[in-house]
């Protein structure tokens, strides 16, 4: 059995791995420091926590035939070293497999992407070695979330895209660099999600935070641009 980080459990989600009822584990620990990061008490892989994996697989024994799958989120799932074998822990127990993750280790992610049914990949910017670092506080390293998204479309394994709308850091021009590129790569599958502000930022407004989001042109570009499209809000 392997041993894994984490920081939270939510035991029943339809939201999180489309067309499934899943329950989702939170991975402890993120390389990554977001500006708009709502899980930021996720992002420190040491932190305490006294949630056991032995314990969430009981609850999945459990709940066989009740639930589909399992979303492994975070926090960052790559950062966990034992990752693969807690994946094939799960899918013995008959269980699909959802990762949500900004690709941040490509290494780690051609290791699981066999035990993977689904990925949702979150792109912060346009693919950008400056833009990048800037929304991900200086440190992520483009060229390897590059790399692990041509792998997963090479994959042919189903997946989304999806980009935070946060106004600090992107922009209209930034939204359509981003799709332009994606529907060169070849996803089909790309969403908006609103930003919600985060307790830090006081002075973006409601209406800053639903600009994007509600920017008919662009709504309609993407729409043109991608077999699905839609706005998380
Ligand atoms: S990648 Fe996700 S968990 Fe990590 S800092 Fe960014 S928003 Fe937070």
């Amino acid at each position: 059995m392997s041993s894994i980080r984490i920081g939270g459990i939510e035991k029943f989600s339809i939201v999180d791995f489309p067309n499934r009822m899943a329950a989702v584990v939170f991975m402890q620990g993120c390389p990554w420091r977001c500006p708009f990061c709502h899980n930021s008490h996720l992002q420190d892989v040491n932190a305490e926590t006294n949630i056991v994996w032995r314990k969430f697989l009981d609850f999945l024994e459990q709940r066989k035939g009740m639930l589909d799958a399992v979303v492994f989120s975070g926090g960052e799932p790559l950062v966990q070293e034992n990752l693969v074998q807690a994946m094939e822990d799960v899918k013995a127990m008959g269980y699909q497999i959802g990762l949500h993750t900004g690709g941040y280790h490509p290494k780690r992610f051609e290791k699981i992407l066999p035990a993977v049914d689904w990925v949702g990949f979150d792109v912060k910017a346009p693919f950008d070695e400056e833009r990048y670092k800037a929304v991900t506080g200086g440190i992520a390293d483009v060229a390897r979330v590059l790399e692990s998204l041509q792998m997963l479309i090479a994959s042919r394994k189903a997946f989304e895209c999806r980009t935070t709308c946060d106004p600090r850091f992107l922009n209209t021009d930034d939204i359509y660099t981003i799709a332009d590129s994606l529907k060169n790569m070849g996803v089909k599958e790309y969403y908006l999600q609103k930003y919600r502000k985060v307790p830090s930022d006081t002075d973006t407004t409601d209406g800053q935070c639903l600009a994007l989001v509600e920017d008919e042109k662009l709504l309609l570009y993407l729409r043109e641009s991608f077999d699905i499209f839609d706005v998380r809000r």
